[in-house]
């Protein structure tokens, strides 16, 4: 069986590791990211790749007495790197020092098995198991982490990998079984050299796909709420009403709308100032989301007016609701404002979103004619 060349192996992914560490860098600096961890990954990147492009120098090009301690330090402070980056994105504390002293005894350890009394197979152990002790604690943390998407499964994947290979190595050379050489075309060294690289490799590329992921989750929520009150603008409201309506038609069980109008918020911009009267729109809509269910759709509508649509709900059960949140917006609150309320009722399966809305229209405009601070029903 002929053996793939693991030189060749390590030298084709680094130059590619090389190029996505230089992506994540771009990212880092152009892409409006919410957290940090890009530039610890990209710093990852670049350990990795200089790690291997002098691993790879063995024996070959590279002077023994820097092809043996560099390339080792810089994969473990990679390794360390990689951890601190996936810590900053998931936004948990970095603890720094156990990690630089463990950098610290790593290096003291390379240094004696190379110069006071080399060995071989005590360096490799030593490598071997900080990288398995590293990368198990990322993995421990990554699987403890909830709602973990594609990216993140292909990076714990390849950290399982790089763990087996790592512990199989750690094995062999216990046993005195693997080759003597590192580039020995041996299908222990392929497999290990091959794994090696190709995990630092996804572990890069994974960290793009992390990064890009986090983004389209950050505009896509962007384009769904509104920037002042977090909750949903109008269009992802109305698309999400008519979903209900929809669903409304098949099941024969239909939602309350209800149309919510600040009282006199003109007068309060004009008397209190503009940021007042934003603080009020914030405060209304934190009570607003507040006192209703998880499966409630409530949005902005425009300015001072704001809707809900309150999905398998009656006229009784929407009337209570709407006193309960106009009892709220009447406490002693130094936000507090009063609020006209307009509540209409699914008229079965003929009945329209459009209908529905209109219905509370007019209602908040009956409420207002009777003197505000009321609900009406259409
Ligand atoms: P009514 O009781 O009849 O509803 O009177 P109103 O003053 O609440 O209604 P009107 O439509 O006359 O005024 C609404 C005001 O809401 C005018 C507008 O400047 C203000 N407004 C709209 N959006 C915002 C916003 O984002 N922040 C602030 N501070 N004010 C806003
Ligand atoms: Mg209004
Ligand atoms: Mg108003």
């Amino acid at each position: 069986m002929s053996i793939l060349d693991p030189r060749s192996i390590v030298v084709a992914l680094t130059v590619s590791t090389a190029v996505m560490a230089l992506v994540l860098d771009y990212i880092r600096r152009h892409y409006p990211l919410r957290v940090s961890g890009h530039g610890s990954w990209a710093a990852a990147g670049a350990l990795f790749t200089i790690g291997a492009f002098l691993f790879s120098g063995r024996d070959l090009w590279l002077p023994n007495s820097i092809a043996l301690m560099p390339p080792n330090i810089l994969l473990i402070g990679g390794a360390i790197l990689y951890y601190v980056g996936c810590r900053k994105y998931y936004e948990l504390p970095v603890r720094w020092r156990s990690w630089l002293i463990l950098l610290i005894l790593f290096t003291f350890g390379m240094a004696w098995w190379t110069y006071v009394t080399p060995s071989y197979v005590i360096r490799t152990i030593l490598f071997t198991g900080t990288q398995i002790v590293i990368y198990s604690v990322n993995l421990l943390m990554l699987l403890q982490r909830e709602g973990r998407r594609l990216p993140v499964r292909l990076v714990e994947a390849f950290m399982v990998l790089l763990i087996a290979v790592a512990l199989m190595r750690m094995i062999t050379i216990s046993a005195r079984s693997a080759g003597g050489l590192i580039f020995e075309p041996t299908l222990m060294q392929t497999v290990y050299a091959g794994a090696q690289s190709v995990s630092h490799f996804v572990f890069i590329f994974g960290a793009v796909l992390m990064a890009t992921d986090r983004l389209v989750m950050d505009l896509n929520n962007l384009a769904q709420h509104d920037y002042l009150t977090q909750l949903l603008n109008r269009r992802a409201l109305f698309g999400r009403m008519e979903s209900e309506i929809a669903r409304a038609k098949r099941s024969g069980s239909g939602p309350a709308l209800m149309i919510l109008d600040l009282d006199h918020f003109k007068t309060i911009n004009d008397t209190k100032g503009h940021q007042f009267g934003d603080k009020v729109l914030i405060h209304f809509a934190k009570n607003l989301q507040g006192h209703l269910r998880e499966t409630d759709y409530v949005g902005r509508y425009g300015g001072e007016e704001f809707m809900a649509m309150l999905p398998d709900t009656d006229q009784a059960t929407a009337t209570h609701v709407a006193q309960r949140i106009h009892g709220l917006t009447n406490d002693a609150h130094p936000l507090a404002c009063q609020v006209s309320i307009g509540l209409s009722v699914w008229a079965g399966p003929g009945d329209s979103l459009e209908a529905l809305i209109a219905r509370a229209d007019s209602a908040v405009y009956k409420a207002k004619e009777q003197g505000r601070n009321r609900i009406c029903i259409a």
